[in-house]
């Protein structure tokens, strides 16, 4: 198939308009990330230049084609940046700015020389070829093993444009037809099949690009749906999900399995003294220091107000109070507002025993049990934790603890000060 200049500059013209429309509405619908909007301006760009050059091929404004060619480069640029942003890469939003500036003050330099158009049609395409090079390393490199529809449809529209402009990189560097003008090598005898090509990866790419950005915003409002706002750690709901998982491992595997429930001593007193606003502050630290704490295998969770909860899978009660002593030291540095005296934290400690039954009845029983130690670490003068086990001869029923704590004084404890 072989469509005439005119032919092939209208088909320009109507694909780009639709693009312009198409990445102009994707400016607003994917602003929520930066990736996404680098990508949408990008597009916004690249569809202007691509008018720019099919209406500059149309009409024979060589000056338009120029400006055109520019614009392709920095809309490329950006969507190249946006790449490196996707995957949180350093953005090199220096040296990629530098770039565009230095292509467009070499077009401006090279209009006007003899034979300026036919090196600058050369060297637009060898640049663009590098940022889809460049495209193509990064995805491959770092997008490799992540679950992705998006990322592969970009690849594919890179391959194609690689192509497509090395093809005219080296046709300008041989036969460039008009030397003086400045126009799409495949606007001529070279074929309107890489036209074609070009602009269904360009199309191609759009759409990767707009699937890549709908897959974070989704995963961002995913993770922002399991993790509390405040403190950053998973929320209740997550973590309730998290140790149901963590039990159906330790009923397979039979690896030791603990918990501990963590909870600010006399929070109360902190809001009432110092307002609302410290008293969330505090909380942020506190989650903080227990992140800091626990190993990377560890799941650890806001279970509501200023009691938290760590999951220790593969540890046994011992090994968790290694645990219990670290929050403990972190905690005590942590200063009140007012700078006079510093926070404190009770924690139970429990470990899953070999009780049969459902998975929710075996984390409900652990959580009980951490929960029944916390409540002893509290009565026993708070700033420590208590191991659930060793409580058990004499305590009651885990359920009824709380209720006849109030009227009895506390056996004997296993209880530690680190
Ligand atoms: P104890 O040592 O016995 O645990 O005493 P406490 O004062 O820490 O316990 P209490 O249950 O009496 O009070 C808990 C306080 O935690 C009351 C509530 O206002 C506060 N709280 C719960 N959630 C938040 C929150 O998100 N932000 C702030 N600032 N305070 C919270
Ligand atoms: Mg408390
Ligand atoms: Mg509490």
């Amino acid at each position: 198939m072989h469509l005439d200049q005119q032919t092939l500059a209208v088909v320009m013209i109507v694909f780009f308009s639709s693009t312009l429309v198409i990445s102009a509405g994707l400016v607003f619908a994917l602003r929520a990330i930066e990736a996404g909007r680098l990508w949408a301006f990008g597009h916004v760009m690249v569809s202007c230049a691509g008018l720019a050059l099919a209406v500059s091929a149309a009409g024979g404004a060589p000056h338009l084609g120029m400006a055109g060619a520019g614009a392709f480069v920095v809309g490329w640029l950006l969507i190249y940046r946006g790449v490196r942003v996707y995957y949180s890469l350093l953005s090199h939003a220096g040296p990629l700015a530098t770039a565009g500036v230095v292509v467009v003050g070499l077009m401006v330099t090279f209009a006007g020389l003899p034979d300026g158009p036919r090196v600058l049609q050369a060297a637009v395409y060898g640049i663009l070829a590098m940022i889809a090079l460049a495209t193509i390393a990064t995805l491959l490199r770092t997008g490799r093993g992540r679950r992705s529809i998006g990322a592969p449809l970009v690849l594919v529209s890179s391959l194609v444009q690689l192509s497509t402009l090395l093809a005219g990189a080296s046709h300008a560097v041989t036969q460039a037809a008009d030397p003086h003008a400045f126009t799409l090598f495949f606007i001529g005898p070279a074929g309107s099949a890489w036209a074609l090509a070009l602009l269904i990866a360009v199309l191609l790419g759009l759409f990767g690009f707009t699937v890549m950005a709908m897959e974070q915003i989704i995963a961002n409002n995913e993770s922002g749906a399991r993790l509390d706002a405040l403190t950053g750690l998973l929320n209740r709901g997550a973590l309730d999900h998290s140790a149901l998982g963590l039990v159906a491992r330790w009923q397979r595997d039979g690896q030791p399995l603990s918990c501990l429930v963590i909870d600010i001593d006399h929070f109360k007193q902190v809001n009432d003294t110092f307002g609302h606003h410290a008293g969330d502050a505090v909380l942020r630290e506190v989650a903080h220091a227990l992140d800091n704490s626990r190993r990377a295998s560890d799941v650890a969770g806001r279970y509501g107000g200023e009691e938290f909860c760590i999951l220790c899978p593969h540890t046994d009660e011992h090994q968790a109070t290694a645990l219990a002593n670290r929050i403990l030291r972190k905690v005590r540095a942590i200063p009140l507002p007012g700078r006079e005296c510093f926070a404190s934290v009770s924690i139970g400690v429990a470990q899953l025993r070999g009780e049969t039954g459902s998975k929710e009845l075996l984390w409900r029983t652990l959580f009980a049990d951490a929960d029944r130690a916390l409540y002893l670490a509290k009565q026993q003068g708070r700033d420590r934790y208590v191991v659930a086990s060793a409580t058990l001869e004499d305590a009651p029923p885990p359920a009824l603890v709380r209720v006849v704590s109030q009227i009895m004084a506390p056996a004997p404890l296993s209880q530690g000060q680190g």
